[in-house]
Parts: structure tokens; C-alpha cells; sequence
């Protein structure tokens, strides 16, 4: 399989920064690719290739011109009022305010915009987040190009994640929506039907926000149930598109601690709502954060599972892009998703 990788997300290093400033646990480590990189490498059989930069015209595809000029200059501005080594919201438009939602007007403040741009407090922003971001999106565009260009499929080592961004907001440690950048690029190709299968532990409350109203992009999710884990308010089964995107985003929440058996039979029923669905090309939100030793989730699946989904996912003999979302054990991330690869190569030889 083509695997496409960066090197500039290790200027985004917020879990030392975060310890450093009393925060709570960021597991969002450089390490994360690395990791999974030396395993992909042992595997052998795959060509490596770093991102090219298709631009920021595919990123703005999905995401607000607001949103993005304030990802470009909210550093240099922070530290103009701050000395800290990285920034993080602390004030919000609450759902009581004259100008609760977007629709309201954008405070002048940087320190306001902090909040008016961010869904919750796990995102820090730092010098080198924007870079690191932009790469992310680079290396799902180059992965989606590849496809465009005849790869059956390709694997985006995406870092930081993406799928909790919406169109003009930063949350759960994302800040650029991978996915949905390369899945707006497949439609932009001229596919007419894309789907995305989100299979991390958390709810791809980005994902779903950016096509909830879009008939042409199906977004399916395996998720931990939003009652009980993060990202808390999105997530819910009765959640199934609005206008022309009804019956377009289906959501399966398990309870915490659910296991394979349960997890298994969620996927199932998004593999056949996707199968029914006919897309050109499958975008997998590729979050191995399900695992029973990720210290951000209660799933209970093991390395071996894996390979299975890799199989299950071939089965559906689709252009299929993995992007990288969560998965923070790192003592096995790289055997997950490298297995998820074993998995969908095998079925397709
Ligand atoms: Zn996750």
C-alpha cells in the first residue's frame, strides 16, 4: 500500500506543554507517527512517500476563510499579549449570549477568538500548530491525489488528527479536518457519491458537522456513546442528517467498555448502509484509540481485531483512503493500524 507521511507535525508537541502547565494528560505525541511508521517499515512491501503541498484552496474546501486566516494568525497575535508556551481558550459565547453560535459576530479579541473558534480546551494552539496542521491536510491531499491517480488505495499518517474539527472550529486535539479535506477532494475529482466510515472511539463530531446538510457524502460512525464519553454533545443515534443530507450520517454509539463482539456487529451495520449507499470512494476516519490499552478510551479490542477490520473493509472492494484520527497506547499503535493494513492487503491479493 502507498503510505503517505510528514515531518513537520513534530513542531506540534502539546503533551510536554500541557504537563508543563498543569493541564490535563495530552496524548497527542510526535510519537504516534513515528511508531507507526517503524512498524509499517518491519512489515515491509510499502512505499513511503512524503506529503506534497497541493495548497490551502482543498482546505478551504471545508473549512471557513475566517477560521483558517485565524488558525494562520493566532500565535503570532497570542504572543503578542502572552508570554506562554501555548494558548488555550478560556472564555466562551455560552448558549445564553446574544451571540451564542457562529452566526454571531467574531469578538475582536485574540483571546476571545480563542473561544469563538474552539469547541472545548484539549486543542492548544502553539508556534508550530499551524504548520503541523497544514501538513496533516497536505498528507491526506497527497494520499486522495495518489488515489485520483490510480492508487486502488493509500493510507494518510495524518498528525495531529482531524475528525473533531468542524468547518470553522478546533476541538479534540484537531484542528484541520483530514477527512473530510480528502473526502470534499474526491468529490471535487468529480466522484459523485463519497463515504466516510469513522471507526476511532470518539464521535467524528467534525465530520459530521461539515456534510450533515450533503446527500453526497455518507458519513457512518462506530463510536463510544457521547452520554458517557467525549465529545459528548453529538454523537446520539437519532442524529441522521438534515434537508437534502437526511438519512445521509448514521451514528452507532456502544456503551464504555464495549467489546469486540459489540463493536464487530456496529461496523456491520455501517458496511451495508455504505454498500447500499454505492460510493466511488471510502474514506476510513482511522482511529485505533478502541484498543484495551488506549488510555482515552473503555473499548475492549484487541491487536489481532484489527487485521479482521482490515479484511472487513477490503471486502467492501472500494477506492478506500485510511486517514489517520486517534489511538494513543503507543506500545501498540503501530501493530493496530499496521494490522488494519495486513488486514485489507491480505483480503486483496
Ligand atoms: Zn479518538
Amino acid at each position: 500500500m502507498l503510505i503517505v507521511h510528514g515531518a513537520v507535525h513534530r513542531s506540534h508537541e502539546p503533551c510536554a506543554a500541557m504537563a508543563r502547565a498543569s493541564q490535563p494528560p495530552n496524548f497527542d505525541s510526535p510519537e504516534r507517527v513515528s511508531v507507526v511508521l517503524d512498524v509499517l517499515r518491519a512489515q515491509g512491501g510499502h512505499l513511503l512517500r512524503p506529503a506534497s503541498d497541493a495548497g490551502l484552496a482543498p482546505i478551504a474546501r471545508v473549512h471557513r476563510a475566517d477560521y483558517l486566516n485565524f488558525l494562520q494568525t493566532v500565535w503570532e497575535r497570542w504572543s503578542r499579549v502572552r508570554d506562554a508556551e501555548l494558548a488555550l481558550p478560556q472564555f466562551w459565547p455560552g448558549p445564553g449570549s446574544a451571540a451564542a453560535g457562529l452566526s454571531g459576530r467574531c469578538p475582536d479579541s485574540v483571546v476571545a477568538q480563542l473561544g469563538w473558534f474552539a469547541g472545548d480546551a484539549i486543542a492548544p494552539l502553539m508556534a508550530g500548530t499551524w504548520a503541523a496542521a497544514y501538513e496533516s491536510a497536505q498528507v491526506a491531499l497527497s494520499a486522495q491525489r495518489a488515489m485520483a491517480e490510480g492508487a486502488p488505495s493509500a493510507l494518510a499518517l495524518c498528525r495531529p488528527p482531524g475528525h473533531h474539527a468542524g468547518a470553522a472550529r478546533l476541538a479534540g486535539y484537531c484542528y484541520l479536518n483530514n477527512a473530510a479535506i480528502a473526502a470534499q477532494a474526491f468529490v471535487d475529482s468529480g466522484m459523485c457519491r463519497v463515504a466516510v466510515l469513522d471507526v476511532d472511539y470518539h464521535h467524528g463530531n467534525g465530520t459530521q458537522e461539515i456534510f450533515y446538510e450533503r446527500a453526497d457524502v455518507l458519513v457512518c460512525s462506530v463510536h463510544a456513546d457521547p452520554d458517557e464519553d467525549y465529545p459528548y454533545f453529538v454523537g446520539r443515534a437519532d442524529e441522521t442528517g438534515t434537508g437534502p443530507g437526511e438519512g445521509f450520517n448514521l451514528n452507532c454509539p456502544l456503551p464504555a467498555g464495549s467489546d469486540w463482539v459489540a463493536w464487530r456487529e456496529s461496523m456491520e451495520i455501517c458496511c451495508r448502509r455504505i454498500a447500499s449507499f454505492s460510493p466511488q470512494a471510502l474514506v476510513v476516519s482511522l482511529g485505533v484509540d478502541t484498543h484495551r490499552d488506549d488510555p482515552s478510551g473503555s473499548f475492549k479490542l484487541e491487536s489481532s481485531d484489527y487485521v479482521a477490520v482490515g479484511q472487513r473493509l477490503a471486502e467492501m472492494g472500494l477506492p478506500t483512503l485510511f486517514v489517520l484520527e486517534g489511538g494513543y497506547a503507543l506500545e501498540v499503535l503501530g501493530a493496530n493500524v499496521a494490522n488494519v493494513v495486513m488486514g485489507f492487503e491480505e483480503h486483496n491479493k
